[in-house]
């Protein structure tokens, strides 16, 4: 009998990414997915597959989570993490804080060792000390790009919306067990008021995974993405009997029609079929699953 599946898929953003920022983008993708694959071909959970890829990619500070995250319109990181286990269908997620450099872990501290699902600001980061989680200084997860970035922003040199957001990260896995969990995190969209919140730490909008069907992680603006339900949408696709690329293709059309938005989305089934679409011009992603000698990825999949 053969070894059972096991896969994963992550995200690095959608957007317009720039040219020169495309080579870094899908390497720190290739890695993430990478990490993550050898996590569940240890027999590790896919929960922990998708929160050790998240932590990678929240230490790489060319994406927008953890250090390196764009900043608010008060010149501060406000961080946003969600984490779902598709066996019990739990949830952890956090949202809006500053002094956590692995929100992911929060998250996953917070599905594991809470009886709730969503922590917020001040009350997130006590829980974060309370579990042993360090707390950093704002500060050290800025970087002199975006110091630069926001210098423009107050100086009014700032191009179109789209490049003020960036790079959310994201990943899907399946494990050996056939269980699966999907999660993001965040620096959420550039100068958005203190307290905004998007899509990333949303259950069921952002992420969703449920071991009978799929997961799913999606990227773009979380104002539109929250108005459809996003994740939710491409899951029911799923359990209507859609493949995973026309699951992620289906709810695209949803937000295009719906609300005239786009995104990107990664999705996983339950055999560990891969689905990646976007209708951003581009989609950070990387995946790998049994039988790939190697993570394979990229800055563009198949557009819509
Ligand atoms: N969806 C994220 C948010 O709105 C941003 C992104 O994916 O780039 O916070």
């Amino acid at each position: 009998m053969g070894r059972s599946t096991v896969a994963i898929v992550v995200h690095g953003g959608a957007w317009s990414i720039p040219p020169e920022a495309r080579e870094p983008h899908a390497r720190g993708c290739l890695a993430a997915a990478e990490r993550g694959f050898a996590v569940l071909e240890a027999a590790g959970s896919a929960v922990e597959a998708v929160v050790t890829a998240i932590e990678l990619l929240e230490d790489d500070p060319t994406f927008d989570a953890g250090r390196g995250s764009v900043l608010s319109a008060e010149g501060r990181v406000q961080l946003d993490a969600g984490l779902m286990d598709g066996r019990t269908l739990h949830v952890g997620a956090v949202a809006g804080v500053h002094r956590v450099a692995h929100p992911i872990r929060l998250a996953r501290a917070v599905l594991e060792r809470s009886s709730h699902h969503l922590l917020v600001g001040e009350g997130a980061e006590r829980f974060a000390h309370a579990q042993g989680i360090p707390l950093v200084d704002p500060d050290s997860l800025i970087v002199d790009r975006e110091r630069q970035r926001y210098a423009d922003f107050l100086a009014g040199r700032l191009g179109a919306a789209d490049d003020f957001a960036h790079d959310t990260v994201g990943a899907v896995a399946l494990d050996a067990g056939g269980q699966l969990a999907a999660g993001n995190s965040t620096g959420g969209v550039a100068f958005s008021l203190p307290g905004r919140v998007g899509d990333a730490p949303v259950p069921g909008v952002g992420y969703v995974a449920d071991s009978r069907t799929g997961g799913v992680a999606c990227t773009g603006w979380g104002e539109q993405i929250l108005r459809v339900g996003l994740a939710t949408r491409a899951l029911v696709a799923m359990e209507r009997g859609a493949a995973a690329q026309d699951a992620a293709a289906e709810a695209l059309e949803v937000l295009e029609r719906a609300v005239q938005g786009r995104a990107g989305l990664i999705v996983l089934d339950r055999r560990g079929e891969v689905g990646l679409a976007h209708s951003t011009l581009c989609l950070a992603h990387a995946y790998r699953r049994s039988g790939m000698p190697e993570a394979v990825g990229g800055t563009e999949a198949v557009r819509r």
